[in-house]
This record gives structure tokens, C-alpha cells and sequence, in this order.
């Protein structure tokens, strides 16, 4: 059954088979049709495939390797208690429909008793969110308190009437407290599982667990009360409730299965779940006030009273409390100001609200200019001063709606909100690095600091807060390159500014490395030449293609010194490869050259400086470059690729085809190879103008005498059809990737000291 309902289709099925069941029970409640003995049989019947679904579900999460371990016993547990609650129907059933028995307590009665503690049990084990030792403490205590608020509740209804009633045994008298007691049991289970995962963000299964035994609760309440006082018969206003909470048993286990994990909670306690003990209390205080109404006044009446009001009194003195420890944990201990979580908060809460037109956001950053010198110079209580009486000058400045808030150091932030326009975010940083300017005295000392501050107006609802400090940042920093002490707005050139000084930061940092991608006579798969492909490896983000940076790269001109960077790499590595594996001679070596670096004057010195230092040869060396380059050929950039050629270098077009290369002007230069762009190459088999491109320009190949390389084959289909066009070389996927240094080196390793 089991691997059959694992099919989301067939629980989905029974799920709405479920729902059907309980409309269909609920209307004949209503409608009485055939009277109360067939009305209590539609009820009756309709427990038991409600309790084999729930059942089955519950099994099929607690079995389930896709859930995360401590769910999955939990989920064993529940899955226990369903099963009791599945005997309980049964037998409830073929007690009430096919023997006719009425005896109490009933062997459904003891399996609905059973249900309890294993619920308990199962709802306790569910994961909750991450809690110290106190704030366990604390949620213990919230949910005994809530635990007493029922228990006053139950005694009032149930189990002072029970100790009372008359003429039924010690045994009967047992049992039917029981009951309650369990439900006592569910309450503080429900409470606690809900106060550790904070409502809304309460998971739906939990939610409808909790559902499903606030109703089973009120359910067996009134079930007690009503065997209580005359007997309870099937088929009563609770078997409502009863059906109700068994639907949502369904939908609980059905929805876990589909949740794999729960998802991550936010730290966060103003919301109403807080208020559940207080609630419990309130409503355990009316109780009595009601209980106790025909009490004497004196001396009853004063005592209540005077009971509740300290009550109440206690719980708001610890409201403040509970205030002042979000405002501790908000605010900069030593300037008072806000601290990073609360300004992460705010920006947070900043994402996707709309940009209105006439009310700008700014976020400013700001940083002291000089302060770690005067820390050095006078200590941690000089620089201590300093950053109190940059808050004071701050808070001075900015007005009652905006946050001002320390991120650490002497770094700080500032949020406007509903400013009027841009401009007016320059005046605040104006008047901001006025009051700043103040100087502090600190003894027999007079401190003059000044500040530097960057300033984002906020314009894309869906920046992050992250990204948007990022750009007060980048802002901030050219603030401070443009003299500190004054403020810049952020601004996309600025962005593309700071991009560049981080990727020649990088270049110079060694934080870029070369992979290989080898290139293979087609017919024979042997090793040819292999392409130096470069790749940053990022601090923060990781290895980063080309894609991600050369375009900056070539708009901002970093590209000149990355590609003389990557010239020399690659040559030092194959000269090694040659040098260990004396086969690797043959190796063709290909080096990109961008656009700017053939714009160089100093191209053609900067290529033999490296050759020379690097002992490479010139002729195992091919330049691919662009057609952009050959497109419109200057007088003094053909003259560099001459002066290449005659060093020995071979010339390759790179990405061929997909630019405007005329044939004259391929003529007219000193190439040597044409590399047929990977999007014909793609297309080869079943797109004929691709096809007849690849044709062509392995035929201007041949006539121009040019090699033809052809890039980008990706499957045996493409090869062979290159081969068949009768296309000597190519380089793709389906023969190598591009290969890590250590890689290609033992590749090369592999296949020249074996020949040599
Ligand atoms: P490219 O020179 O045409 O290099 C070939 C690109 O195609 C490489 O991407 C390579 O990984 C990719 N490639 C090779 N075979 C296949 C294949 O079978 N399927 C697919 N989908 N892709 C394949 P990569 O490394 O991302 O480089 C992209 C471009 O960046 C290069 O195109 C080149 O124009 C540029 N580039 C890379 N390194 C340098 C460099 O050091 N200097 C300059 N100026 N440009 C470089
Ligand atoms: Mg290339
Ligand atoms: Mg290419």
C-alpha cells in the first residue's frame, strides 16, 4: 500500500476522497435524511477510511529517506499514535454498529487514550529552530504556564465535576479524568510546537497538527462532559469536531511528505504567539472571577482581585523587560546608536517596498577619516570618545524618522526615509560631515577627525540591503580617492570603476590562473596544440570564466596587463612541458589577444620580452585574435601583426564567421588559422546553412592556405561531419574540456614522453 500511495497522485486522490467523505457526513449531519440511526452510521463509517488514509500517509513520511532524520522519528511516533486512533474508529464502529454495545469505558475508549501520550510524544520530537539553553528554559515555562492556564480550564469543566459525580466507580471515575489529562498533555505539546517555530512562519504541517487537536480538544471536552451529565451517543455535534480534526491528520502528513525540509526560521518574537501564556493566564483569571462571583467579598473578593492585579502587573513589568532586551540586542553598546542587526533589518525590510516618486530613500555610509591614528595615538578611550561624539553629531543631524546606526569600527550608517528629492541627500551629507568636522577634547587633548561618506538613493525596489551597502561602499571609497572629507553618490561608472581597480588588484594579487583546453587532429584524436583559457579565482565568488570579466576587462583596458599576465603564465608552463616531456616540442601553444592589447604599440615588445624570459619558441606559438581586429585594418595594427609573423608567431581569427570578415582584407593579413566559431560548428548536422558556413570556411582554409580549426564539438556527430568536410582540426567538449594546470600537464605528460 505503501509504495503504491508513494505515487503523489494516489495520495493526492485520497486526500480529495477524504474531503469528499467529510462534505458528504458534514451535509448529512445537517440534513438528517433517514433519521438519527442512519445520520450516527454515515458518521461512525466515515472515521474509519479517514483514519486508514492518515495513517498510511503518516507511515509513508515516517519511512520516508527524503525527510531529514529528526523529522522522520517524530513522524514514527505520530505515525504510532495514528494508528491508535485508527484502532479507536475501528472498534468504535463494530462496537456501535455491529455489536450494539454501550459499555464504558470501551475499547476505544482506551486506544483514544493512548493516542495522547504518543502525540505527545511525536509533536515534542519535531525539530525546532535553533534555541539556547535559556530560551529552552524560557519556552518550558511558557508552556507550562499556558499547561496551567488549561489546567484550571479542565478542572473547572471536567475534573472537579468528575471527583464529584455520583455512582460510578473508582475505575470509571479514573478513566474519565484520564482523558482530560491527555488532553492537558496535547495542550502543552501543541504550545510548545508552536512557540518554537513562530507563527507565520510555523510550517503548514505543524499548523494543521495544531489545528487538528485544538478541535480533537474541544472535541473531547465536550465528549466528557457530555458522558458526564447522561451519556454520550454517536453521532453528536463533537463527532463534527472529531471528523474535522481527522481531515486535518490528512492533510498534516500529506503536506509533510511534500515539505522536505522545514525552512529557515528568522529569529523573531513580536508576533501573537508570544502573547499565548498571557492569554492563558487572562482566561484562567476570568475563569475564577466567574467561579467566584457568589464568594463572600470579604474576604474572597479583595484577595481575587488583589491576585490579579499583581498578576497583571507582573506580566507588564515583564513586557519591559522583554523590551529592553530587543533594544539591548539592537543597539551599539558603546554609542547607543543602532547596531548591525538592526540596520540588516531595516534594509531587509527594505527590499521590494515600491520606489515612490517624491519620497527617496538614502542609505548612507560613513566612514571617520584619521581615526586609527588617534586610537594608536591616545588610546581606545580617546578613539572611544571620538566615535561617542561622531553619534551625537550624527543623531544631532538627522531627524526623528531615520535611523542612524554603528556597523563596527568607525564605520557607520545612516537610513532617510520620504526625502523629497536626490539632491536632498547631498544637503544632509553636507550638514553630516559638518557636524562631524567638530573637534572632540579628550583631556588635554583637542582630536580633529573629518569623514568620508558614501550615499546610495535607492532606485530598484529589488536591490538587496546587502547590494545596496555594497554600493554605499563602492561610493565611500571614492569619496575617500577623491581627498575624504567629502561625500559622492553612487553611480554605475563608479561600480564599473571599482570593478576594474578589483580586477587589476586581482592581477596583481596572483588571483588569476590559466586552464588548457587541448585541440585534436580530428582524424586521429592526437594531441595538437593546446589554448590558454584564463579564469579568476575569486576571494568571495568563487572560479569565474571569462565571461564574467573580460568585457570590463576590455572597456576599461585592464585587459592589457591580464593578457600580457596570461601570455607569460602560459608560456613559463608550456616551456616546462617541453622541457620535461621532449615530445611536447610539436605542441602548438594559442594565446587570445583582445582588441586592446593589438591596439598596444609595445605589443610586439611586450610578446618577445616574454618569449625571451620564458625560453618559449615563437613558432610553437599562435596570437588568435578577433575579426573586429581585421575588420577595418589599421595601417599600424597590420604592421604589428607583420612584425609578429616575422618573429616566427602563427596568427589565428578567432570565433570566424561570425563577424564581418571580408575576404579581401583576410587576404591581405598575415593569418595563419581560422577557428571556426563554435554556433556553426553547433548547428553542423541538422542546420544547413551552419553546415554550408563550416564548408565554406574550411575551403577558404585550403585556398588561402590557412590550418582550419574548428571549435566547439560537442558530440561524435559533429566531428564526423567535420572530418567528412574534411576539416583537420578541432577543439570541444567531446574531446576535452579545459583543463586545470596540474590536469594538463599530466595530459601532456601522458601522451609526449611516451613518443619522445
Ligand atoms: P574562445 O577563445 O573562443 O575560447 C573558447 C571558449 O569556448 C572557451 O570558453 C571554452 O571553454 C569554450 N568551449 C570550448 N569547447 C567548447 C564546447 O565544446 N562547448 C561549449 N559550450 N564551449 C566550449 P571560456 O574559457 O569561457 O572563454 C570564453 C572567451 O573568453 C574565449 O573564447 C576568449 O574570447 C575569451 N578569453 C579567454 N581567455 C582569455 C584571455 O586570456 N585573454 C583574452 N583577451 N580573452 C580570453
Ligand atoms: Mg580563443
Ligand atoms: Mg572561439
Amino acid at each position: 500500500m505503501l509504495t503504491w500511495i508513494r505515487t503523489g497522485r494516489t495520495a493526492a486522490a485520497s486526500v480529495l476522497a477524504c474531503a469528499v467523505l467529510l462534505v458528504v457526513q458534514q451535509a448529512w449531519y445537517f440534513g438528517g435524511w433517514g433519521g438519527a440511526e442512519v445520520t450516527t452510521l454515515v458518521t461512525d463509517a466515515s472515521y474509519v477510511p479517514q483514519a486508514v488514509v492518515f495513517a498510511v500517509l503518516a507511515a509513508r513520511v515516517a519511512l520516508s529517506k527524503r525527510q531529514e532524520a529528526r523529522t522522520r522519528r517524530a513522524w514514527q511516533v505520530i505515525t504510532v499514535a495514528f494508528i491508535c486512533q485508527l484502532a479507536a474508529h475501528c472498534s468504535w464502529f463494530v462496537q456501535s454498529q455491529i455489536l450494539h454495545t454501550t459499555g464504558y469505558p470501551s475499547t476505544a475508549d482506551y486506544c483514544f487514550l493512548l493516542f495522547s501520550p504518543f502525540m505527545f510524544a511525536g509533536l515534542l520530537m519535531l525539530p525546532g529552530q535553533y534555541r539556547r539553553r535559556r530560551d529552552r528554559q524560557k519556552l518550558v515555562l511558557d508552556a507550562l504556564i499556558v499547561g496551567a492556564g488549561g489546567f484550571i480550564a479542565i478542572w473547572y469543566l471536567l475534573l472537579g465535576p468528575i471527583l464529584n459525580a455520583p455512582g460510578i466507580s473508582p475505575w470509571e471515575r479514573s478513566f474519565t479524568a484520564a482523558l482530560p489529562i491527555g488532553d492537558l498533555l496535547l495542550v502543552l505539546a501543541v504550545s510548545t510546537a508552536i512557540q518554537r517555530r513562530h507563527q507565520p512562519e510555523a510550517p503548514a504541517p505543524v499548523r494543521l497538527l495544531t489545528a487538528s487537536i485544538a478541535l480533537t480538544v474541544i472535541a473531547d471536552v465536550s465528549y466528557s462532559w457530555i458522558q458526564l451529565h447522561g451519556g454520550f451517543t454517536g453521532g453528536s455535534w463533537p463527532d463534527l469536531l472529531w471528523l474535522a480534526g481527522c481531515f486535518l491528520l490528512v492533510l498534516a502528513a500529506d503536506q509533510q511528505y511534500r515539505q522536505l525540509r522545514y525552512p529557515a526560521q528568522r529569529r523573531g518574537n513580536r508576533n501573537a504567539v508570544v502573547l499565548l501564556p498571557y492569554a492563558a493566564s487572562v482566561a484562567a483569571y476570568l475563569l475564577l472571577a466567574e467561579q467566584s462571583s457568589h464568594l463572600p467579598l470579604d474576604p474572597y473578593g479583595g484577595m481575587i482581585l488583589g491576585a490579579a492585579v499583581l498578576t497583571l502587573l507582573v506580566m507588564a513589568r515583564q513586557m519591559h523587560a522583554l523590551r529592553d532586551n530587543r533594544e539591548m540586542a539592537v543597539t551599539d553598546g558603546l554609542t547607543g546608536l543602532a547596531n548591525r542587526t538592526l540596520i540588516t533589518e531595516r534594509l531587509k525590510q527594505l527590499a521590494g517596498q515600491p520606489v515612490r516618486p517624491g519620497r527617496y530613500t538614502v542609505i548612507m555610509l560613513i566612514d571617520l577619516d584619521r581615526f586609527k591614528p588617534i586610537n594608536d595615538t591616545f588610546g581606545h578611550e580617546a578613539g572611544d570618545a571620538v566615535l561617542i561624539a561622531a553619534a551625537d553629531a550624527m543623531r544631532a543631524v538627522i531627524r526623528g524618522g531615520d535611523l542612524a546606526g554603528r556597523l563596527g569600527g568607525d564605520e557607520f550608517t545612516v537610513l532617510l526615509q520620504g526625502l523629497p528629492s536626490r539632491d536632498t541627500a547631498g544637503v544632509v551629507a553636507t550638514r553630516l560631515l559638518e557636524a562631524l568636522r567638530a573637534p572632540v577634547v579628550f583631556g588635554d587633548h583637542v582630536l580633529l577627525v573629518e569623514a568620508s561618506i558614501g550615499v546610495v538613493v535607492r532606485e530598484d525596489p529589488y536591490l538587496s540591503g546587502e547590494t545596496l551597502l555594497q554600493q554605499a561602499d563602492t561610493a565611500l571609497y571614492a569619496a575617500k580617492r577623491a581627498g575624504r572629507g567629502r561625500f559622492e553618490y553612487y553611480s554605475d561608472v563608479l561600480d564599473s570603476k571599482a570593478r576594474e581597480a578589483e580586477l587589476r588588484r586581482a592581477v596583481a594579487n596572483d588571483e588569476m590562473v590559466v586552464h588548457f583546453q587541448p585541440a585534436v587532429a580530428l582524424a586521429t584524436g592526437e594531441l595538437q596544440a593546446v589554448e590558454a583559457l584564463v579564469r579568476w579565482n575569486h576571494p568571495d565568488r568563487g572560479l569565474l570564466g571569462p565571461g564574467a570579466f573580460i568585457d570590463l576587462a576590455e572597456e576599461t583596458g585592464a585587459v592589457v596587463p591580464l593578457g600580457a599576465w596570461v601570455l607569460r603564465a602560459a608560456c613559463r608552463e608550456a616551456s616546462r612541458w617541453r622541457a620535461d616531456a621532449p615530445g611536447a616540442d610539436a605542441l602548438q601553444l594559442s594565446v587570445n589577444l583582445s582588441p586592446k592589447q593589438v591596439a598596444q604599440a609595445d605589443l610586439v615588445q611586450t610578446v618577445e620580452t616574454v618569449l625571451a624570459d620564458t625560453g618559449f619558441p615563437p613558432d610553437r606559438l599562435t596570437l588568435e585574435i578577433t575579426e573586429s581586429v581585421i575588420l577595418q585594418p589599421d595601417p599600424l595594427i597590420v604592421g604589428r601583426l607583420q612584425a609578429l609573423r616575422d618573429l616566427g608567431i602563427q596568427l589565428a581569427v578567432d570565433d570566424f564567421g561570425t563577424g564581418y570578415s571580408a575576404l579581401s582584407y583576410l587576404r591581405s593579413l598575415p593569418v595563419t588559422t581560422l577557428k571556426i566559431d563554435r554556433s556553426f560548428v553547433t548547428g553542423i548536422a541538422d542546420d544547413a546553412q551552419a553546415r554550408s558556413v563550416c564548408e565554406a570556411v574550411v575551403h577558404l582554409g585550403r585556398a588561402f592556405k590557412m590550418t582550419v580549426v574548428a571549435e566547439g564539438i560537442e558530440t561524435a556527430a559533429q566531428a564526423a561531419a567535420l572530418i567528412d568536410m574534411g576539416c583537420a582540426a578541432g577543439q570541444g567538449f567531446y574531446f576535452y574540456r579545459p583543463l586545470p594546470l596540474p590536469e594538463a600537464t599530466s595530459l601532456v605528460r601522458h601522451q609526449f614522453s611516451t613518443v619522445g
